[in-house]
């Protein structure tokens, strides 16, 4: 990425990880662009981007972004703020903000973890992509994290009830929920009026984690998870490898 000069506020924003120019897969039906934000407090076994687990502090990337979205202004939709997990830091609203006011879409992929800020970012969001990992009782098992249930269960409430156009997935590997327990995660996301409900299959690319790219991480009856499910989501789909 081309740095230019340092200008605040905007170099204190957004620790950034990188940027995914255009992309019509991460804010489903817009024109957008992916900025990956570092940090997260959470380590799921599956996670697709561990080297944006920790942050080194260098905000410059920001303005690099900005420069970059200048220059897009008119041939995006969208912008995407992805991570790690962009509610971790501070400067989201301010980021969010900014790239609304020159004038795309705003959306987020978040895992909920702080429900407190995104209760704070919803006001100035287009769309939202949740990652719920797993029926709440076994929530810590996939994040490695005591408490990340209640994060994450606060941060869906705070979104069904926002009005804000929304994606509830899961990434599913037959090592870490069966079958039974997928069911449990879909009453429970149903019962909470969930209406938009994405089961996503594990892929190895980018997972750090040998024993869960070793094993079958498919071997679920799709088939019959998808007439079960059907039945239970106004939408409702699989996402494969
Ligand atoms: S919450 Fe997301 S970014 Fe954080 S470890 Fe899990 S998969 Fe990776």
């Amino acid at each position: 990425m081309n740095r230019v000069p340092i200008s605040q506020p905007e170099a204190l924003a957004l620790d950034v990880g990188g940027l995914t120019p255009l992309t019509t897969t991460d804010y489903p039906g817009q024109l957008a662009a992916v900025v990956f934000c570092q940090g997260c407090p959470w380590r799921c076994g599956y996670c697709h981007n561990p080297h944006l687990i920790p942050r080194d502090g260098d905000a410059a990337g920001w303005a690099d972004v900005l420069s970059f979205l200048r220059r897009r202004q008119g041939l995006l939709d969208a912008v995407v703020f992805s991570g790690g997990e962009p509610t971790l830091q501070s400067g989201l609203l301010e980021a969010c903000t900014t790239v609304r006011e020159m004038g795309f879409k705003v959306g987020l992929h978040t895992a909920g973890t702080y429900p407190e800020r995104l209760a704070a970012v919803l006001p100035v969001l287009d769309w939202v992509g949740m990652d719920i990992k797993a029926p709440f009782a076994s929530y810590d098992r996939i994040t490695q994290v005591p408490g990340s249930a209640d994060r994450a269960r606060e941060s869906l409430s705070l979104l069904l009830q926002s009005g804000v156009e929304y994606e509830i997935r899961t990434t599913l590997h037959a090592g870490l929920l069966s079958h039974a327990q997928v069911l449990e995660l879909a009453h429970e996301l149903a019962g909470a009026g969930v209406r938009d409900f994405v089961l996503q299959a594990f892929r190895t690319q980018g997972c750090a984690e040998p024993l869960l790219c070793r094993g079958d991480g498919g071997n679920y009856s799709w088939d019959l998870l998808r007439s079960e499910l059907n039945a239970m989501f106004p939408r409702f789909s699989i996402r494969s490898a």
